[in-house]
């Protein structure tokens, strides 16, 4: 059995990088930026008025209140005409140039319009340099102003159409094929039956893996027959990532590590020290990445957030491919009786200056409706065996942590 951290430096170690593509700007959310980018202009590009108002020469106005002349106005997209000299203003708009001579942008609520705005009365100070943007003061041209690695956000997507970029050089998306397995499981559409139990974990992976950047094709559901799977395995293995799930543990029926390793994908873990999921198993045939996640749902769910989504955004580039893991302090005990290192459902809100992570109660690794609850993972070591309400552990953060 391997450690969890082990299991995901072998995972990383072996995950290919992917090639780039170009994506149309709109296209580019949730990608990973496969190059630097560069502005080809500066920002602001010229010096800019933040403000409505009036721009002016800051030493006019020792004494208050001032009246100045107003010789001219300038709006956003236009370039000022004449410059403001001594006991001179020129009106100017939000996001205009600041005419050469102004030294300072007075605001508009702060002066008075006189003679049907040929002068204008200023009634309070500015200094050099107020509600004026400098040209480059944000970024020089020719600055990188996203780094390689960089996921694309909306903030992100920002900075990508301010300088221009209309194509996006992202890495290609990972394609992902999704066997499930379990003569129990029927679809979505059935009513279960005796014995029978519908397949969420496929439809759980294919979400989680579409959320990491990759494109996923379903392989449907497979019978728990050596020789079916063999099949339905073979047609996965041209994927970047393979991944099947249930027929992974010790039952009489778990075909998929044999009829893996008869197809000759070479076996890097079959076992991690993890709860819930320890039997996961992670080869690879080529360049192709295989998981056999474990049947039971939030086991799938908890091995998919620790190890294939961080393979998912490896391959992609990205710079950081963990959930981030925060220290909070439990409302609750938790327990963990597995000698493993243990990951429990909890919800985690900021309460009182610090973040509160409230357990879920969790019915174990079936328990679908706790796990949907979590925004988090409270994480024990294996000779953890319990943590006291008040005391602190790490907490792996899915998702929006803090929205709700
Ligand atoms: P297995 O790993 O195949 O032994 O499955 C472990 C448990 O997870 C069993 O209770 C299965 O019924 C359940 N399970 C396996 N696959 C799925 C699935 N696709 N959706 C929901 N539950 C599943
Ligand atoms: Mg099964």
């Amino acid at each position: 059995m391997i450690s969890v951290d082990d299991a995901l430096s072998m995972v990383l170690a072996n995950a290919p990088r992917l090639p780039s593509e170009d994506v149309a700007l709109a296209d580019a959310l949730g990608r990973v930026l496969a190059s630097d980018v560069a502005s080809d202009v500066a920002m602001p590009p010229f010096d800019r008025s933040a403000m409505d108002g009036y721009a002016l020469r800051a030493e006019d106005l020792s004494a208050l209140p001032t009246v100045l002349h107003v010789v001219g106005q300038v709006r956003a997209g236009e370039v000022p005409r004449g410059t403001v000299g001594p006991g001179q203003a020129i009106q100017i708009m939000t996001g205009a140039p600041v005419p050469a001579g102004a030294t300072a942008v007075q605001q508009v609520e702060k002066t008075r319009g006189l003679d049907g705005g040929r002068r204008v009365e200023i009634v309070a100070p500015v200094e050099a340099g107020a509600n004026i943007a400098p040209c480059g003061s944000e970024v020089r041209e020719g600055d990188v102003v996203l780094a390689q690695g960089t996921v694309v956000t909306p903030a992100v997507t920002a900075v990508l159409a301010a300088v221009g970029a209309a194509r996006v050089t992202v890495s290609r998306r990972p394609r992902v094929k999704v066997l499930v397995t379990g003569d129990e499981l029927v679809e979505v559409t059935e009513k279960p039956v005796a014995g029978q139990i519908r397949n969420s974990n496929g439809y759980a992976v294919m979400a989680h893996a579409r959320l990491a950047g990759a494109e996923v094709e379903s392989l449907g559901v497979g019978p728990d027959e050596a020789e079916r799977i063999a099949v339905a395995v073979e047609g996965g293995l041209d994927a970047d990532v393979f991944l099947v799930s249930g027929g992974v543990s010790e039952g009489l029926y778990d075909f998929v590590e044999p009829v893996l390793l008869r197809l000759g994908v070479e076996l890097l873990f079959t076992k991690v020290a993890i709860k819930p999921g320890a039997p996961l198993v992670f080869g690879r045939r080529g360049r192709a990445l295989v998981f056999g996640l474990p049947g039971n749902p939030v086991s799938a769910q908890v091995t998919f957030e620790l190890f294939v989504r961080p393979a998912l955004l490896r391959m992609q580039g990205a710079t950081a491919v963990s959930r981030p893991t925060v220290e909070v302090e439990i409302a609750a005990r938790v327990k963990n009786r597995s000698g493993r290192r243990a990951h429990s459902p909890a919800s985690v809100k900021w309460e009182a200056g610090r973040l509160l992570a409230h357990p879920l109660r969790s019915l174990g690794s079936a328990d679908i409706v706790a796990h949907a609850k979590a925004n988090a993972l409270l994480v024990m070591e294996a000779d953890r065996l319990h943590a006291e309400a008040g005391e602190r552990l790490p907490a792996v953060l899915l998702g929006d942590v803090l929205s709700s």
